[in-house]
């Protein structure tokens, strides 16, 4: 027992070291031929782990890469997340390339948003217009009939490349792909947050995979297909979607489209916070102050973020509602104009930039996170006084 552990993490970090080295020389590459060569190997290697279920490799090469060398990173980043986001299904005797497709939906509600199973002619219709609007003649689609939050969608390479298996088969076999929601994870709630449909793609190797790729057809015709889309999508999710206010992202292979639709809730949690305070107070825009600064984990373990605490403006002790802006990776200078920039859009009646940095606070008793007031000091959000008939209000 023991001599099989000792030798597989041995085997494990020889892999690990395998992968770093193919990767460092994939980032110096200087032609698209020898690119094209590394690429080839690491592929083999990362398909083959990940296949296996095996992710430990994969992950200790990025994390020793992430602090040797950037580039390396990067390059060793995009061909996991690209392995493990498609795989190769068999249909009619012909191998096809299966690509796992995630269409986010950013909502905000003053009620809990929904995770739910989709009613089947909801998914028929998702599906007749993923079919007539994006894919290529010959592509086939698969659905999960499930809409999920973040915490419940598949994290781990190796589970990322499970769940496209399993839609490839379903896109195979023509059929809506159940998800036993019993397995899933509660959300956290939240007042504005990211929802997600998982969808399979298949073409032929070598095909077209979306209608605008095919020859003949104009490349730029992708735009007013992706705006008849998400406006027909709309209509057809609006009977799950009781009670939210939301808007439908282009949908984009797996994890782009994660990254996209974290970049565009931040924005769309400032307007939400500031809609509900005037549907459930009647505070309007142009009565609250906004004020903002960066927060940073000592420690580095977690990148930085802006928070924005907002609050009627004659009190700039308080905060009633507070919004959390993460950086992703963004210069902080940028991103504090974007938030001013977005404040204005808003017309939020007074906006207070604090320069100084604020340790990234936790409340100790709920774990909410703390957010400035106009005064300069760290509070916890709480609803006005106006509203008592609100049972929610933290009672420390
Ligand atoms: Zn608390």
């Amino acid at each position: 027992m023991r001599r099989t552990r000792i030798s597989s993490r041995s085997r494990q970090s020889v892999d690990a070291q395998t992968l770093g080295k193919l990767a460092r020389r994939l980032s110096e590459s200087g032609s698209r031929l020898e690119q094209q060569l590394w690429q080839r190997r690491l592929i083999e290697l990362i398909n083959d782990r990940i296949g296996r279920r095996d992710d430990d490799a994969v992950e200790a090469a990025l994390d020793d890469l992430a602090r040797s060398n950037q580039p390396a990173y990067d390059e060793l980043a995009d061909l996991a997340e690209s392995c493990a986001e498609s795989t190769v299904v068999e249909i009619d005797g012909q191998p096809h390339d299966a690509l796992l497709l995630v269409l986010p939906l950013l909502a905000w509600s003053r009620y809990r948003l929904p995770t739910t199973t989709l009613a089947m002619p909801v998914c028929d219709s998702l599906r007749a217009h993923v079919t007539g609007h994006l894919l290529a003649r010959d592509a086939r689609i698969a659905l999960a009939d499930y809409l999920f939050s973040i915490d419940q969608l598949p994290e781990a390479f190796a589970d990322v490349r499970r769940q496209i298996e399993q839609l490839g088969d379903a896109a195979a076999e023509g059929i809506t792909l159940h998800i036993d929601s019993k397995k899933l994870r509660e959300p956290v709630a939240m007042l504005a947050d990211t929802r997600y449909l998982l969808i399979g793609i298949a073409a032929r190797q070598g095909s077209a995979l979306y209608h605008w790729q095919e020859s003949g057809v104009d490349p730029d015709s992708k735009i007013a297909a992706l705006a008849a889309f998400s406006e027909q999508v709309a209509a057809v999710l609006q009977p799950a979607m009781t009670g939210c206010r939301f808007r439908v992202l282009p949908p984009n292979a797996f994890h782009a489209s994660l990254r996209y639709a974290d970049r565009e809730l931040r924005e769309f949690s400032l307007e939400a916070a500031v809609s509900y305070l005037k549907l459930a107070y009647d505070f309007a825009p142009g009565a609250l102050t906004a004020a903002y600064g960066v927060f940073e984990d000592s420690s580095g373990a977690s990148g930085g973020e802006v928070r924005i605490g907002l609050a009627k403006s004659n009190q700039d002790d308080d905060v009633i509602e507070g919004i959390v802006w993460p950086l992703l990776g963004d210069d902080d200078e940028q991103t504090m104009d974007e938030v001013d920039k977005a404040l204005k859009t808003l017309s939020v009646n007074r906006a207070v930039a604090h320069a100084h940095r604020f340790p990234l606070e936790f409340c100790d008793d709920c774990g909410a996170p703390m957010f400035p007031n106009a005064a300069g000091h760290v509070v916890h959000a709480e609803p006005p006084e106006e509203a008592e008939d609100r049972p929610a209000a933290p009672l420390h």
